[in-house]
């Protein structure tokens, strides 16, 4: 609820002036008991700063992160570590966030063993039982992390995130460095865990396209503010904010015969340290108008679970 995160920065010619990154700036949605929300975005936009606030990797300037009905910003890093099973997270790069001196085995039985979700050699079946749960045998157990492929070692890293029967798990780009077929395989073996064990995720990635197939409902980010929340169906085919627009229209169409018009956004996304006064889109907007400088538009609800920051829609 109305998460903040600023960075403070050394700025100027000097380095003497400290200035300060808006990363997420007032930022609220909701994911619900086995729900997947989608946060899509340009790089920089703030989603992965939000991922991280959510799980508290990051400690929010302001705002409340409310987990189980509890304001986790609130809690000491005791009540926090009795949380953390609870709350997992998959990352972009297979490649580095599995240990390499260590055999599969030890990576997930060691969060097994930590948090005291089983003991001696019933840690090893649980091993077992999640390998198998992710499309790996008992076999792969006393291998490396180099003896696997990126897909596998994904599946590796989300047998770990399992480990600790998380409600929530946050996938951080997860299948970005995967090729397009092993995506595929990963999201649909997301689907299929999600299905089995009711665990919600967060899943976070600039590509609209691999969001819309995952995600019941997707927010949208731009330079720090959530421009629009919806189901994931409505989002895609009545978008009503212009950046999503364009995000959509940037999708490429499998059927030669079906033509969208793809809008050109012109310009860089403005620097977060220095976001522009009014709608932050401003400077981008094919559509903008004058008030569009001078006030910032809120997130508003248009339509049933339909919600949209722009003043296109302010007077509907
Ligand atoms: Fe464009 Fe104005 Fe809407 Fe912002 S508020 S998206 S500038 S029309």
């Amino acid at each position: 609820k109305n998460l903040v995160k600023h960075f403070p920065v050394k700025a100027g010619i000097f380095q003497r002036t400290v200035a300060v990154v808006k990363a997420v700036d007032g930022v609220s949605f909701q994911i619900k008991k086995g729900e997947t929300f989608g946060l899509v975005g340009e790089s920089g936009c703030g989603k992965t700063t939000t991922g991280r606030c959510v799980l508290m990797l990051e400690t929010p300037t302001s705002g409340e992160i409310v987990f189980k009905g509890v304001d986790i910003t609130k809690l000491s890093q005791k009540q926090l570590r009795k949380l953390r099973p609870k709350m997992q997270i998959v990352f972009q790069d297979p490649f580095s966030s599995l240990n390499p001196r260590l055999p599969i085995k030890e990576i997930i039985g060691e969060a097994i063993a930590y948090h005291g979700i089983a003991k001696g050699r019933e840690v090893e079946r649980r091993v077992q039982e999640l390998l198998e749960m992710v499309g790996l045998s008992v076999e792969h157990m006393n291998r490396y992390p180099h003896e696997f492929s990126g897909g596998q070692r994904q599946r590796i890293c989300i047998a770990r995130a399992l480990a600790t029967e998380p409600d929530l798990i946050v996938c951080d780009e997860a299948v970005s460095a995967l090729d397009v077929s092993i995506q595929s395989q990963i999201l649909k073996l997301l689907e299929n865990l999600q299905a089995k064990l009711g665990v919600a995720y967060l899943f976070i990635s600039h590509a609209l396209n691999v969001v819309k197939y995952i995600s019941h409902r997707i927010g949208v980010m731009y330079l720090g503010k959530l421009v629009e929340v919806a189901e994931s169906e409505e989002l895609y085919l009545n978008p009503l904010h212009p950046y999503t627009k364009a995000l959509i229209s940037a999708v490429p169409v499998p059927d030669p015969k079906l033509k969208r018009k793809k809008i050109i956004l012109k310009g860089d996304v403005p620097s977060p340290l220095n976001p522009p006064r009014g709608c932050r889109f401003v400077t981008r907007c094919p559509q903008a108008m004058q008030v569009c400088g001078e006030i910032e538009p809120q997130l508003i609800e248009v339509a049933p679970n339909h919600f949209v920051a722009c003043h296109l829609y302010s007077w509907a």
